[in-house]
């Protein structure tokens, strides 16, 4: 089998540190571009997980400000080699690539009676891109989860600056029909401002959701 990064050939002689690493024997990349991916150092914001300081960081104090306080975690930087494979998976669309990171997604025990609810992406980018990269990795895992939230087509968050994101309005709505469970746990791939989350934690709260946290893959 090959790196499905790199493409060099994986040696099928795992130690069992290195599978407990990978943290699944199907996760095929090899040392050398698992090595590229820089996990959060253990001092971090303990509400957003912004790397370098153990204090609540500026943000989170702002938007406590504005009465939210977001609970969530995060597990990667969102690095050079990370940025490299998120758009060979979202843009360029190598379904195949959600298998890496897959395995990270699963819920801890703590996330216990939490209901998983991915955030969604626009009809428009759905079509765009044929999935979502964020069930892609659910689903990769096996990990259930409920489509609770619906978004609306709005301009693609990555071709605007960082002011003009936070600046934009909540494209968010809850699914209608749907039993709305008391505590979620919201699923991403990537934090970035923080806008989303802000949205999507409002959008829940206000269909009556008591608990909220969140997770991403990259901070
Ligand atoms: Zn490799
Ligand atoms: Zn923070």
């Amino acid at each position: 089998m090959n790196c499905l990064l790199c493409q060099r050939k994986l040696s099928l002689t795992l130690k069992f540190t290195e599978l407990f690493l990978l943290k699944s024997p199907e996760n095929s990349i090899c040392e050398k571009c698992l090595a590229t991916f820089q996990t959060i150092s253990e001092k971090h914001c303990p509400r957003c997980w912004k790397d370098g300081s153990s204090q609540v960081c500026e943000d989170c104090q702002e938007w406590e400000e504005q009465g939210i306080i977001i609970n969530h975690r995060a597990i990667f930087h969102y690095n050079a080699p990370m940025k490299g494979y998120f758009s060979n998976y979202k843009f360029i669309g190598d379904y195949r690539l959600r298998a890496i990171f897959a395995n990270y997604f699963k819920p801890t025990k703590k996330d216990k009676n939490f209901t998983l609810v991915p955030i969604p992406i626009s009809d428009k980018r759905l079509q765009e891109r044929g999935f979502n990269q964020v069930t892609g990795f659910l689903d990769a895992a096996k990990i259930p989860y409920g489509n609770l939230l619906l978004k609306s087509d709005s301009v693609k968050q990555s071709s605007l600056s960082r002011e003009e994101r936070l600046d934009s309005k909540n494209a968010f709505t809850v699914a209608e029909d749907i039993l709305i469970p008391k505590k979620v746990l919201l699923i991403d791939d990537i934090y970035t401002t923080g806008t989303t989350l802000q949205h999507t934690v409002f959008t829940l709260k206000e269909a009556g959701v008591t608990e909220v946290k969140s997770f991403s893959l990259c901070r």
